[in-house]
């Protein structure tokens, strides 16, 4: 027998995994399927660099069946009744809530950020579940009596038929919770794809779903990295596609989804700015800073990566440099960890490149996590809190999306100057500026050009009564995820125009357009 060895010390939940790795399963058809394929990819926990699961690449077949179970759920979903689908999320819900803890370990476990930021991926994605279950409401399409005499017209909002997700890394159940719950009170089915970096979370709701009894087919799960994107772009049975990542999948995917006529939603990276302010409240705008910038590691789409100091607040460097200090680098497991570790050695690498690279153009690094260690965990992937001051925009450490615990403080004279920089960017998807001036704010506010703006908010990610709203190279497409735009993401409109005539027939051929 191979010894077992224990992971997630002190963590509820505990898993035990013998030196063979367990194998994450397809979801088809409502069961959890083991694939025929012979490749595999193996998931490190990124504390440990422990192999806990091999991820399949799923074959052609297995494709094939997942979509097809799709399509024959989609004849008998799309028919059941707005109560019918909003009670199984008002069920999901609760179940949701009752599993937080143990979907929060398997994120830590699979992704590496700790556990109490783990929690609030899935809080995040239960309140797209809590909106959703407003669907009576939300599903309305509009009315108008008497268009003409006789006259009326009605609209509703209908399903599309059998949509995809395609997921990323940073939030393992948030983001698909951005996606089926809204794809399934529509009427739709889905077919998901998680990041095969941590697809741990993603089977975790499925179990829930079939514990509230959602129909087999209903959303299915296959794994694997381009063969299965190329599948779901190619389709022709999927009619949409939500995709959440990186710039150069998230460019593909637009262009070879819509080049086969399917209407897609892809939100991609970010480079956030922060303006601060020097009639700001200090000590709060410093804590927000830091906990924005380094938080999940820095790993989030919406972290404050540039910080843009104004006038006097550039004397605030060494008191920013201070609190980040004080951050605790250890496992996500571990209490009062702050920042674990980043997704892979792949990615430190790259986090470690792109500040050397700063270095070498000009920027000073006056906190240097890049060689951090952590005793108990000497194989992981962990990037130290990271300062660079002096960053101009033509460096590399400014121009790429760095996605680690580094954040680069830039210098303006004036907010003018400020708001240039952050227009020149590419990207739109999250700005904030901290301020006690009303009038600063407005100006910010107005002339500003991202898609979710912060005043005093260092991540201004939008309730699920609204949509995430990242513009310009952080989003392609019309329509974004979740709130109004995500249902009518997933809905096409049919509208319906009715003439029952009162006392008197048609008795005439009419060749022209009527004219009132
Ligand atoms: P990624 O693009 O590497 O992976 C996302 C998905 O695309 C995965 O399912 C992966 O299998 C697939 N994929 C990866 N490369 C591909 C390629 N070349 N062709 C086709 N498919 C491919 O992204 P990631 O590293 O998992 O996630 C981090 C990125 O996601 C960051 O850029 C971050 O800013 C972005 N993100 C954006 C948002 C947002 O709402 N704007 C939210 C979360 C994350």
């Amino acid at each position: 027998m191979l010894p077992l060895r224990r992971l997630h010390r002190g963590v509820k939940n505990l898993r035990r995994y013998s030196n063979v790795a367990p194998t994450t399963k397809l979801f088809i058809d409502g069961q959890f399927v083991e694939s025929k394929t012979a490749n595999w990819i193996d998931l490190h926990n990124p504390a440990t660099n422990e192999v806990v699961t091999k991820v399949p690449l799923t074959t052609h077949d297995e494709m094939t069946a997942a979509v097809e179970s799709c399509k024959n759920a989609y004849e008998s979903w799309s028919k059941t009744t707005v109560l019918t689908r909003q009670q199984y999320m008002l069920k999901l819900q609760a179940l949701l809530r009752r599993d937080i803890k143990k979907i929060a370990a398997n994120i830590t476990e699979e992704q590496g950020k700790t556990l109490p930021d783990a929690e609030g991926d899935v809080m995040r994605g239960i309140q797209v579940v809590d909106h959703s279950c407003a669907a009576g409401t939300l599903l309305q399409g509009e009315s108008l009596q008497n268009v003409a005499k006789d006259m009326d017209i009605v609209s509703y909002k209908c399903p599309l038929g059998v949509t995809a997700g395609i997921c990323p890394f940073n939030f393992p159940a948030m983001i698909p919770l951005w996606m089926f719950p809204l794809a399934l009170i529509t009427g739709n089915t889905m077919l998901l794809k998680p990041s095969e970096r941590d697809p741990g979370a993603t089977m975790l709701l499925m179990e829930l779903l079939n514990e509230v009894g959602v129909p087999p087919g209903v959303v299915n799960v296959i794994h694997g990295t381009h063969d299965s994107v190329n599948f779901i772009c190619d389709h022709e049975y999927i009619k949409a596609i939500s995709f959440v990542g990186s710039d150069k999948a998230g460019k593909y995917i637009y262009e070879r989804g819509a080049r086969n006529g399917k209407r897609i939603q892809s939100n991609m990276g970010a480079k956030n700015h922060a303006i601060v302010l020097a009639d700001a409240d200090k000590d709060a705008t410093i804590n927000q800073i830091i906990g924005a910038s380094m938080g999940a590691a820095g790993q989030r789409c919406m972290a404050i990566s540039v910080c843009i100091l104004v006038g006097e607040s550039q004397k605030w460097i060494p008191d920013i440099v201070k609190k980040a200090k004080e951050l605790k680098v250890n496992a996500g497991h571990e209490p009062g960890t702050d920042l674990g570790p980043v997704i892979s050695s792949q990615a430190k690498q790259r986090i470690i490149d792109l500040v050397d690279a700063g270095i070498k153009q000009g920027a000073k690094c006056v906190l240097d996590g890049r060689n951090v260690k952590v005793e108990k965990y000497p194989n992981g992937y962990f990037v130290g809190p990271t300062i660079l001051t002096d960053v101009k925009v033509d460096q590399d450490c400014y121009k790429e999306e760095i996605f680690g615990p580094v954040l680069s403080i830039m210098s303006a004279d004036t907010l003018d100057d400020a708001l240039k920089i952050i227009n020149s960017n590419p990207y739109g998807n999250g700005t904030a500026i901290f301020t006690s001036s009303g009038s600063a704010a407005r100006q910010f506010v107005h002339e500003v050009d991202a898609g979710q703006i912060g005043v005093n908010v260092p991540i201004p990610v939008p309730l699920p009564m609204f949509s995430f709203t990242g513009s310009r190279g952080s989003h392609h497409g019309d329509l974004h995820f979740y709130g109004k735009q995500g249902l009518n993401f997933y809905t096409q409109t049919k509208t319906i125009t009715s003439l029952w005539r009162q006392g008197h027939a048609v008795t005439k051929a009419s060749v022209s357009m009527p004219v009132q």
